[in-house]
């Protein structure tokens, strides 16, 4: 392989350029001639879609996918600014004061899959930090806050299945501070997970937006005694950056490693040979054992005659294929296949009609070791710290997660910022603070918080 297509940056050694290496090299995404944008390449793009067809999948029994405009008329976006702050809500929830009559109009669920459009002025980070990028924006209306309250955390759950159980990345869950939250929000819920380079990285959000917006936008229903009542919203949204927390928590120094379950090619099939002869008889077989592998599995053959089987191993390895079948002349005598995995590189040779279960088996093994090497990553790169100072070196350090137990004023989380430099990333479901004081001001602990650098 020539060294323009392999990786030539280490993982280790500078992060940042690996990254982008990474990224254009696999042919995930490039950048854009218009600044702050980028493409997404089919690659890149298969993977969204694998995202899509799995939320969606979550979602639909309850919620239905829409598209609204992209462009707003500045009266409705005006009418939110003098309220809130204006954001896509707006034109939506002009709608659902239309469509909302009465209690029988309720729950309301709809989705969007779409792009957005923010004002980035800091340089251009594919995947994580672009002016336009690809999302899902889910919102609803209740009756009660307590049907919102579900609704926001059943979301946050089922984002929590799609990261951990096909993402194969492990995540924190929690609150969001006063300082964090969604400022139209009653309360914002978040999943946070650790990077490699020991900043956190936010994998999506899920907002109880109480009567905020409903009271903006005149969302009123009649309730089943006939009195006139807000609504009580929720959203919820992630985005194409989590192609980028896939990335960087997964791929090494030979390029992506996609977990089985989020790849969009599971097993390449490269044929091996040095004749014509056996080019015809290793083929055919490669074949039959695409056909046989097509049925459970996401299955490529690369019969491409261009390139020998060595620059075929790169190349798949590059972009993160999960397992790779090799076949050759002698394997067709033995009756055997190599294989091959990505994430341990490790060979393993295999009878031809153990096939079905010895693939399956091993995509299973690769998708939970990714996620346990994830997992053992994040538990070890979080802190309890005796006073500020520790607090300020792990910070520094980009060690990981600090833990405290915290006052949660937002008096103590701006010093927290400006003098430590981490912000609050989550503030924890069940973790209750066992009677320490608050590392920063000294008064009473009310929360479990975990602060760190983030993206
Ligand atoms: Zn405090």
């Amino acid at each position: 392989m020539s060294e323009e297509l392999g990786i030539t940056v280490k993982k280790e050694e500078n992060f940042s350029e690996w990254y982008t290496e990474v990224i254009l090299k696999a042919e995930l995404a490039d950048y854009a001639p218009t600044k702050g944008c980028m493409i997404i390449k089919p690659f890149g793009y298969a993977i969204w879609e694998k995202i899509q067809e799995i939320f969606n999948k979550m979602i639909k029994d309850e919620v239905k996918n829409v598209y609204f405009p992209l462009l707003i008329p500045e009266r409705i976006l005006k009418k939110e600014a003098e309220h809130i702050r204006p954001t896509s809500e707006t034109i939506m929830y002009e709608y659902f004061s239309k469509w909302i009559d009465s209690w029988r109009d309720l729950p309301l669920r709809i989705n969007q899959w779409c792009n957005i459009v923010r004002w980035e002025t800091k340089s251009t980070k594919l995947f994580l930090r672009t002016r336009e990028f690809l999302w899902q924006e889910g919102h609803t209306a209740h009756s009660t806050k307590e049907e919102a309250d579900k609704e926001v955390m059943k979301r946050l759950l089922q984002y929590k299945e799609l990261i951990e159980k096909y993402l194969a990345i492990p995540v924190l869950i929690g609150k969001k501070s006063e300082g964090e939250k969604f400022a139209g929000a009653l309360y914002t819920t978040t999943l946070e997970a650790l990077m490699p380079d020991g900043r956190a990285l936010q994998m999506g959000t899920s907002h109880n937006l109480g009567q905020n917006f409903a009271k903006v936008f005149d969302i009123q229903f009649w309730t089943k005694e006939h009195k006139r009542e807000y609504v009580w919203q929720t959203s919820w949204g992630i985005t194409t950056r989590l192609i980028g927390a896939l990335v960087m928590v997964h791929g090494d120094d030979k390029g992506l490693v996609l977990p089985p379950k989020i790849s969009p090619i599971q097993v390449v099939i490269i044929p091996i040979y040095y004749n014509e002869n056996e080019k015809r008889k290793v083929l055919e077989k490669a074949k039959e054992i695409k056909e046989k592998l097509k049925e459970k599995f996401e299955v490529e053959l690369d019969d491409r005659d261009q390139y020998t089987p060595g620059f075929k191993f790169n190349y798949w390895e590059l972009k993160g294929i999960p397992l790779r079948i090799e076949i050759g002349p002698k394997d067709l005598k033995e009756k055997t296949l190599v294989l091959a995995r990505r994430d341990t590189l490790e060979k393993i040779k295999i009878k031809e009609n153990e096939l079905i279960e010895k693939v399956k088996e091993l995509l299973e093994d690769v998708q939970e070791s990714l996620f346990k090497k994830a997992k053992k990553f994040l538990e070890e790169r979080i802190f309890e710290v005796k006073d500020c100072e520790e607090f300020k070196k792990r910070i520094e350090n980009r060690e990981g997660f600090v833990k405290i137990e915290w006052c949660s004023s937002l008096e103590c989380e701006e010093k927290i910022k400006e003098e430590i430099g981490a912000t609050c990333r989550l503030i924890s479901f069940d973790e209750k603070p066992k009677g320490k004081k608050c590392l920063v001001c000294g008064k009473e602990a009310k929360v479990v918080a975990y602060f760190a650098k983030a993206y």
